[in-house]
């Protein structure tokens, strides 16, 4: 790609402001560069057909899996999250990179459709072809797991990939662009372009074949305008108030524990983290101590003993500083944490009872290490209080009886029964949510579709006895089609 700007800026260890890496704000024309680069590189890349491709991605895998340490590095030091949560989603994206490769083929190959009785001489089949050039957009909270949904399966599917990751997470961008390089050092089949909000604009104006966003609603709205002017197809990512729902007869301890770990882990940045908890009252009070119990020891710093690091980006703070704020102000109580004190880098795991319905700590996206515990008369009215939501996207089931029935009732695009966003580390499940956190999907079959575009062709395999797309056709033609049609449905009902 040529640069052609002057303009960089920071990364910033969010523990310690300490500078991690200088990236280039890379303009509209840089941005315009990169897309016209990967036009060629797409049509090579596409070209190498599933196994080509497939035989390659295996390689970038090999060298993700070899150097994780050191991409963990990054992340750390760039996100403030620990090393292993650095590490986890850096080896759930390399197993979503290998099932991608591995799948790609049985999903988007060519496949027969039957072609009816109508045209009973026409062999239907359907392919998905690579779409050209997509663009990815990515957030900072999971700079390998997120953007590796869309980067993985729009690479497997047969495309080229320009990457804007977060302004906060560069050089993890970087990393994965430089990596995929190693591996496959022909064409720029994946890019990486660096930058603000602005960067990521110009990728929507660009000419890409398809946009696929990992981010907040409000972005999503920005990103969907932007794309409207070239009908750019869209896929949006957003966020989440995800709730986790406890039945009377459910393991309260296993309950909790995932409860806590939803809730908390990566400092409850986590889109599809557990941000509510709505507890059968018979079980409520048992419940909670168990979560305070799991919760208390939990450790804020950024040392290798630390569970939960510093909130990566700093404008956050004063977000979940506001929730707390409002729901104590409103007559809530904190069980463990409470207010958080200003010039904070960290917040305390913090569990909130009492909490109103419409408060801001349980309407909007609070990104912290809190969690709202509520009680419910029935399981009923939590589906009712869970639903009650702008958002869908993930959610929990702690249940014995009622797990599966509870889990289809949630207004969510993926749940976990027993368990919590396991979902999200199985490759062959579709990933994604309704209302405002979006649409579309990324992983599994589903999310190779999204790189794929359907391609339908016909051959003919023998002269129809009646041919209907001719003028020769005849009014014999007619009467027995439409005979044929009264045969097939025309029966009362
Ligand atoms: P964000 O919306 O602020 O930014 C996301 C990306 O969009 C960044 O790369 C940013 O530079 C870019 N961007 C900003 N303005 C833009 C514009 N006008 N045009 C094009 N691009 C623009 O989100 P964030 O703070 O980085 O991430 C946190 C959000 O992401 C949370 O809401 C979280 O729930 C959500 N998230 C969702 C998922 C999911 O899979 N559903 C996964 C992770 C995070």
């Amino acid at each position: 790609m040529t640069t052609v700007q002057a303009n960089t800026f920071e990364s910033l260890n969010p523990a310690t402001d300490e500078v991690v890496g200088v990236h280039p704000v890379h303009s509209a024309e840089d941005v315009r560069a990169a897309v016209a680069a990967a036009g060629p590189a797409a049509d090579w890349w596409a070209g190498l057909g599933f196994a080509g491709r497939a035989e390659r991605l295996t390689r970038w895998k090999g060298v993700l899996t070899r150097r994780a340490q050191q991409l963990a590095e990054v992340v750390h030091a760039e996100t403030g999250k620990p090393h292993g949560d650095a590490m986890l989603e850096i080896v759930l994206a390399i197993d979503h990179t290998a099932w991608a490769a591995r799948n790609a083929r049985k999903v988007l190959g060519a496949k027969r459709r039957p072609s009816g009785l109508l045209m009973a001489n026409q062999a239907a089949t359907v392919e998905y072809q690579p779409l050209g050039v997509v663009g990815v957009i990515g957030p900072w909270n999971y700079p390998v797991f997120t953007p590796m949904g869309s980067i993985a399966y729009a690479l497997a599917a047969g495309n080229a990939v320009v990457f804007k990751p977060s302004e906060y997470t560069p050089g993890v961008g970087r990393w994965l662009a430089d990596s995929f390089a190693e591996a496959v050092p022909e064409h720029p089949v994946l890019q990486v372009v660096t930058g603000f909000g602005e960067t990521g604009a110009a990728l929507c104006r660009s000419g890409v074949a398809k946009i696929a966003f990992t981010g907040s609603p409000g972005t999503g709205r920005k990103i969907m305008a932007a794309c409207a002017d070239t009908l750019t197809p869209v896929l949006i990512e957003a966020g989440g108030k995800d709730a986790l729902l406890v039945d009377a007869d459910a393991d309260l301890a296993a309950a909790a524990e995932a409860a806590a770990w939803g809730a908390m882990s990566n400092a409850g940045q986590t889109c599809t983290g557990v941000e509510r908890v709505y507890v059968h009252e018979r079980v409520y009070d048992s419940f909670l101590t168990h979560l305070t119990d799991q919760a208390t020891g939990l450790r804020v710093g950024f040392d290798g003993d630390a569970q939960i690091g510093p909130i990566t980006m700093p404008g956050q703070i004063d977000i979940i500083r506001r929730h707390i704020a409002d729901a104590l102000s409103r007559g809530a109580r904190a069980l463990i944490g409470g207010p958080v004190p200003e010039g904070e880098r960290y917040v305390q795991p913090t569990v909130l009872v009492d909490v109103p319905e419409d408060s801001s700590a349980v309407r909007e996206e609070t990104f912290g290490p809190t969690i709202t515990v509520t009680k419910v008369r029935d399981m009923d009215q939590a589906v009712e209080l869970a639903n009650a939501t702008a958002y869908g996207l993930g959610g929990t089931v702690f249940a014995k009886a009622r797990g599966m029935e509870l889990a289809r009732k949630l207004r969510a695009g993926m749940v976990s029964v027993n368990s919590v966003i396991s979902f999200a580390g199985i490759p062959s499940l579709p990933f994604g949510g309704v209302g405002e956190s979006g649409f579309g999907r990324i992983h599994g079959p589903e999310g190779l579709r999204e790189f794929g575009r359907a391609k339908a062709i016909t051959r003919q395999r023998f002269k129809a006895p009646l041919n209907m797309t001719t003028f020769a056709r005849t009014p014999t033609v007619d009467a027995q089609v439409a005979k044929l049609i009264t045969l097939l449905h025309g029966k009362r009902t």
